[in-house]
């Protein structure tokens, strides 16, 4: 049984989760989200348009053209990239300032390159890399979500191998075996004291 004490004091912590597409990072965000409403996560603003049961708001935040380049104008975003050529996503620097001001563990779920411009500015955040179990396991995942066209996914594996490469930036890795248990050790890394959740 954990509990911690008042007397330590716990600097703020932000979590980083990046990996390549398909990997499931999405999914593994959403089980924490559902598991442990303690932890705070960022909504992202994105250009694309909102799939089937997405909420403004909750899943992110979809707005338009110019509304996203009135944010970058304005410096309102953390970090932001043009995801699979298809549309801009971006990280609302106010509500991450906020939740780590509170002292609360706090995630970011974003791609390789927004990851990378995190890394510049905020060095002190734990940069976690999610890895499928093989790239046959990553292929399987592409394929078997259905939302892209051939060419796509084609592209997209391209994308995938590259990213793949990423893993030495990252301080720590987590295995998608399985996104409960990927979900907990996510958690479990979050609640570590930073000092020693720091890399060796
Ligand atoms: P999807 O459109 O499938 O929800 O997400 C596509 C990709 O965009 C995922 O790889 C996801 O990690 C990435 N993404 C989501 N939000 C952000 C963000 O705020 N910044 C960056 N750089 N990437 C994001």
């Amino acid at each position: 049984h954990l509990h911690r004490t008042e007397t330590a004091p716990r600097r703020s912590r932000l979590v980083v989760l990046a990996g390549p597409t398909a990997v499931g990072k999405g999914t593994v965000a959403a089980a924490v989200r559902d598991s442990h409403p303690d932890v705070w996560i960022s909504v992202s603003a994105t250009t694309r348009a909102p799939r089937p049961g997405e909420v403004d708001g909750v899943h992110y935040h979809f707005v338009s053209d110019e509304r996203f380049d009135q944010m970058v104008a304005d410096d309102d975003l953390l970090e932001w990239a043009v995801v699979h050529r298809a549309a801009r996503y971006g990280t609302p620097r106010g509500p991450v300032e906020e939740a780590l001001r509170a002292g609360r563990p706090s995630m970011l779920e974003i791609d390789l390159q927004g990851a990378r411009q995190v890394r510049r500015t905020m060095p002190d955040a734990l940069f976690v890399f999610l890895k499928p179990p093989s790239w046959e396991e990553l292929v399987r995942r592409l394929v078997g979500r259905g939302t892209e066209s051939e060419e796509e996914r084609e592209r997209r594996l391209v994308t995938a191998r590259e990213e793949l490469a990423a893993e030495p930036e990252f301080d720590v890795t987590i295995v998608n075996h399985e996104v409960r248990a990927a979900a907990d050790d996510l958690v479990t890394l979050m609640m570590l004291d930073p000092e020693a959740a720091a890399p060796a």
